[in-house]
């Protein structure tokens, strides 16, 4: 056994540290052991990484003590780790909080234990209660809890007392209280019913699409699998039927869902067909339930976990399939170091573990496509709905023509509105979606060309009707709405733009009788508002749901026949090279909200720019034709997939300090780059100030990450960086804001 130990403490530094491996601990400590070891003039936690024969150094230290005996993170987890570490330019430390849960981390090994309180027998009769109500009335009143209520834990009784956990103690010290040791379970689906479902017989193409998931798992060979499936083609059924066939086998499985589409229904699917082997990692756990869900995937008692980005870590022993749902979904990316993509980090967990990698989607990314086609990845396709039911039509309104003919600009088209009034007639269900929340987007002055904007972030403000406020959606300030002008003192502010609150204020004039209602971040602040919208709207007792993009994916409501999409042209007129792709993927996803049913459905989109050719290829539902014309235009300006970017973001409160930065930074960075690497800035972001911070980019472009990532962390190294300036490596950026 080496005697040296490699080890990342728990404390941002990216460096691993050399210590001792002592004697008595040298049997038991292994590659991923947590340990205490002496660091500075204290003790820190940290991860053995590594072990060596020799050290550089003289005067080692030993490590002090084993944390937990079995290691929490193994071999292949470090090796991931490392991995994202590198190539997302994060440090080590940073990598390993990102593969381990904090509540796992701080909680360290087992169950959380809870103390039971129970009451001795035999029970105090009135009397003694009452004397004891007199001498100690803090104890009385526990004890008449515990006689109300029976047995509980000592962190209910002593808030539901109003009191401390020493008046519970010193009631066990005279017998009258019993405390014992429990361990407690906290499971986020406990107060579900769940009907288990049996598989379904395949269609031909699903049964194809298992096949070569099948043969993947057997072989690796393809190790990844790309399932191109329009939406309500099946592709969860045939995720279901690879993961039994690998539980078969005694291997488990992860599942990747957006996080938005992580919803009951979704769960549900799972659930029903798998039962108590399932685990859910969402961000909305708590700390409890998160450690406990983790537990049980470390002690094999679940086999399978459904959950959103971070799920990909889950410590599932021999793992035998990881699926990525809605692999084009940019929340996959996240937002803080480090930035890695779970659809990437998947593929490469796949690599390390080795397993296979299922990818699935209605609109595969243009950088997953391209994997097909230079043959790193194997495609499947689910060319049409269970069942044969139609794709929806795709109808497209020139806005332009409408407010010419009508002679103003409405915010609906006479299309929308009958088709609407049709639905409403046949007692079938609407979809409208605008990807903007409020009620105007925009609060101006006309007489002298005031417009409210933020004083703290380069945006206009909302206006958000029923409270009267005008909002910035970047950085939350409220501010009342002023009644006249603030530059000219006229009473003439206008409110213009559309937002979610408009739409629905418009469809109550419209159809004053029809049941609506708005989905958006402003009616969803409620825990469980977004549940019992859903299931108000399943449930068919709402007949038109508007909303931003929560509404558009993953849900799947049989009484949808109609979609309108209320401008396509948001998305487009978006500053970020993916605009085009954005909006075509956006259009397809809304699409797939219509005629999951019986009935065919129907999409009304509305825009200015009908011949845009990603509207069009959207409208012919032409996934290939989009590719196609996307791909040339992306491989003539070397952008992704063609090359990696890399997005730097670099932030102050000063600007002048920042924009000098940004200036050293990327006049160093260019002699230090190979030729091959594009450089682009310093310039100021599209979004060029946020929370009062002032923001600049510079930008790489590069067939080869490792080409970018050196140069740069040795720059940023040599530069130092100003205090108050704050830098952002995005690597594979997915957002350019
Ligand atoms: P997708 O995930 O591609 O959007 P789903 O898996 O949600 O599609 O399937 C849509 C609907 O079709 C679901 O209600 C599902 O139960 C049903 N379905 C899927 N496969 C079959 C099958 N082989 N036979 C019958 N119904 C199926
Ligand atoms: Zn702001």
């Amino acid at each position: 056994m080496p005697k040296i130990a490699k080890v990342v403490v728990e404390i941002a530094l990216d460096r691993e540290f050399d210590y001792q491996v002592p004697e008595a601990l040298s049997a038991t400590v292994r590659l991923g052991s947590r340990v205490h070891v002496p660091f500075g003039h204290s003790t820190a936690r940290g991860y053995v990484v590594g072990f060596a024969d020799h050290s550089d150094r003289q005067d080692l230290k030993a490590i002090t003590a084993l944390i937990s005996p079995k290691p929490l993170i193994n071999e292949t987890m470090l090796k991931l780790a490392r991995w994202i570490g590198d190539y997302y330019a994060a440090t080590i430390e940073q990598a390993i909080r990102t593969v381990l849960p904090c509540a796992v981390r701080r909680k360290g090994a087992g169950f959380i234990e809870q103390t039971l309180v129970t009451l001795a027998s035999p029970a105090p009769d009135a009397a003694a209660l009452k004397a004891l109500r007199q001498r100690a009335p803090k104890q009385a009143a526990v004890l008449e809890i515990l006689q109300r209520d029976g047995a509980q834990p000592l962190t209910v009784l002593v808030r539901a007392a109003g009191t401390t956990p020493s008046v519970v103690k010193s009631l066990a010290e005279k017998k009258m209280a019993i405390l014992t040791r429990e361990t407690a379970m906290r499971d986020p689906l406990a107060d579900q019913v769940i009907l288990p479902t049996a598989p379904l017989a395949l269609f031909p193409e699903q049964a194809a699409a298992l096949s070569l998931v099948k043969q993947s798992m057997d072989t690796l060979k393809p190790p990844v699998v790309l399932l191109h499936g329009v939406t309500g083609s099946g592709k969860t059924e045939v995720y279901l039927q690879a993961i039994r066939y690998g539980l078969d086998q005694g291997r488990g499985a992860i599942v990747l869902v957006p996080e938005i589409s992580l919803t009951p229904q979704t769960v549900e699917r799972f659930r029903s067909r798998f039962g108590e082997t399932i685990a859910v990692l969402h961000s909305h756990l708590s700390d409890g339930e998160r450690h406990d869900e983790w537990y049980r995937i470390y002690e094999g008692k679940a086999r399978i976990v459904v959950g959103a980005r971070s799920a990909l870590f889950a410590p599932v022993d021999r793992l035998g399939l990881i699926v990525v749902d809605e692999e084009h979904e940019p929340s996959y990316k996240q937002a803080e170091a480090p930035r890695y993509n779970a659809r990437d980090v998947a593929v490469m967990r796949g690599h390390l573990e080795p397993c296979a990698v299922l990818l699935g989607s209605a609109s595969p990314a243009l950088e997953s496509f391209c994997n097909v086609r230079n043959g790193k990845y194997a495609l499947s396709e689910l060319t049409h709905r269970v069942d044969h039911r139609q794709m929806p039509c795709m109808r497209i309104v020139d806005m332009r023509v409408e407010a010419e003919q009508s002679g103003r600009m409405d915010v609906f088209s006479r299309d929308l509105v009958e088709a609407i009034r049709k639905r409403l007639d046949q007692a079938e269900q609407t979809m409208l979606f605008l990807n903007r929340r409020g009620f105007s987007t925009s609060v101006l002055c006309p007489a002298c060309g005031y417009v409210a904007v933020c004083t703290q972030c380069a945006v206009k403000m909302t206006w958000h009707k029923g409270c009267n406020e005008i909002r910035c959606h970047i950085c939350g300030r409220v501010q009342r709405t002023p009644n006249r002008c603030p530059t000219c003192g006229l009473p003439t502010l206008k409110f213009s733009g559309i937002g979610t609150q408009r739409v629905e204020a418009i469809m109550r004039t419209l159809f004053p009788k029809a049941r609506i209602e708005r989905m958006d971040a402003d009616t969803t602040t409620h825990k469980h508002a977004y549940g019992r919208i859903l299931g108000d709207f399943k449930a068919g007792k709402i007949d038109v749901l508007i909303g931003t993009q929560m509404i558009a994916k993953g849900l799947h409501f049989p009484g949808v026949t109609l979609v309108g999409v209320m401008n396509a042209d948001l998305s487009l007129h978006m500053p970020d090279f993916r605009a085009a792709e954005r909006t075509f993927q956006l259009l397809l996803q809304v699409a797939g909200r219509a005629g999951r049913g019986d009935v065919p459905g129907e999409v009304i989109v509305q825009t200015f720019t009908p011949f845009n050719p990603a509207i069009q290829a959207a409208r012919r539902l032409d996934y290939q034709g989009f590719c196609d014309q996307e791909l040339e235009s992306r491989k003539e300006l070397l952008y992704p997939p063609f090359a990696h970017l890399i997005c730097i973001t670099l932030e102050s409160l000063r600007a002048e300090a920042v924009e000098r930065f940004a200036q050293a930074l990327a006049g160093r960075l260019a002699p230090a780059l190979p030729k091959a690497v594009i450089l682009a800035g310093p310039i100021p972001a599209p979004l060029s100030r946020a929370k009062g911070h002032y923001r600049f980019q510079v930008i790489m472009r590069s067939t080869s990450v490792k080409a970018m990532i050196l140069p740069l962390k040795e720059t940023l190294k040599a530069l130092r960086c100003p205090p108050g300036v704050r830098i952002a490596v995005d690597v594979d950026a997915l957002s350019m804001m």
